[in-house]
């Protein structure tokens, strides 16, 4: 619990006044050693607060963020071998040396504990919150299942529980709805979990892709200073993403940008 009294102490760049609503009771843990993560301050009418891009202004900054999807029903294919993990992806981020922050399901945790435990701790990454299955927030959602309103909250919690149990250490407060879907029930339902929703600005467009050099041209093409762009750490769904970083990184580099885990972006102080 203290990294709920952490969590409501903190004050973000974007708050004009401390956050009124109450400390979530089941917050990510963070050792008090650990400075609590920037959250952004409640949205209108105390909703969840929604984060999208950093400043435009100020040096250009871009975060890369890698969606660790899974599903409940999908245990079965992974145990027949398909790979929602993305070991290579994960080296060639540490190898390029490029902050990250991966929004990971609870299911993919529990499929790949070791991985999600290395990454948990690793300073590079950030690990944050994709949903406990990746089941939909919304009615209508690309086809997904969805969770309804009264399991939303316990959804979101049950990933960080998952986090938890296989060692991931200070999961961040941050939520991103799975397919973005989401509506004013659902950051009603979420004000209690605590939780930042983040959202980007550049689709890397990396789902099901076959072309890397097409997810690549498009992440160069739309991302601009503050840019959150959103690609995915899961294999079978997204076997470019790997060879599409290859290139974005030293593109980006080479442009005058660096790389940024989102918690620096919603620090430093969110749109303009
Ligand atoms: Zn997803």
């Amino acid at each position: 619990m203290a990294a709920a009294c952490l969590l409501a102490a903190a004050l973000t760049a974007c708050a004009p006044s401390p956050p009124s609503r109450e400390a979530p009771r089941s917050a990510p843990s963070a050792s008090p050693a650990v400075p609590s993560p920037p959250t952004l301050a409640p949205g209108p009418a105390g909703l969840t607060p929604v984060f999208d891009h950093g400043p435009r202004t100020g040096g250009r900054t871009v975060a890369l963020t890698f969606d660790a999807d899974m599903t409940a029903d999908q245990g079965p294919r992974a145990a027949a071998g398909e790979h929602f993990d993305h070991p290579r992806l994960i080296a060639t981020l540490r190898a390029l040396k490029v902050p990250s922050t991966v929004f990971m399901t609870g299911r993919w945790a529990e499929e790949y504990p070791d991985q999600a435990r290395s990454i948990g701790r690793d300073p590079l990454f950030e690990v944050a919150n994709h949903s406990y299955s990746h089941y939909a927030f919304t009615g209508d959602c690309y086809g997904l299942p969805a969770v309804s309103g009264d399991r939303m909250r316990a959804d979101v919690e049950r990933a960080y529980a998952a986090f938890r149990k296989v060692g991931v250490r200070d999961p961040m407060p941050y939520f991103r709805f799975p397919g973005g879907c989401y509506d004013r029930q659902a950051l009603k339902a979420l004000v209690p979990a605590g939780v930042t929703a983040v959202q980007w600005d550049v689709v890397g467009g990396d789902a099901f892709a076959t072309d890397a050099d097409a997810v690549a041209r498009q992440v160069l093409d739309g991302v601009r200073p503050g840019s959150v762009v959103v690609l995915h750490c899961t294999r079978s769904a997204a076997p470019t993403t790997e060879r599409a970083v290859r290139r974005i990184v030293p593109e980006l580099r080479r442009q005058g940008y660096r790389f940024v885990k989102v918690s620096e972006l919603i620090a430093a102080g969110g749109r303009d």
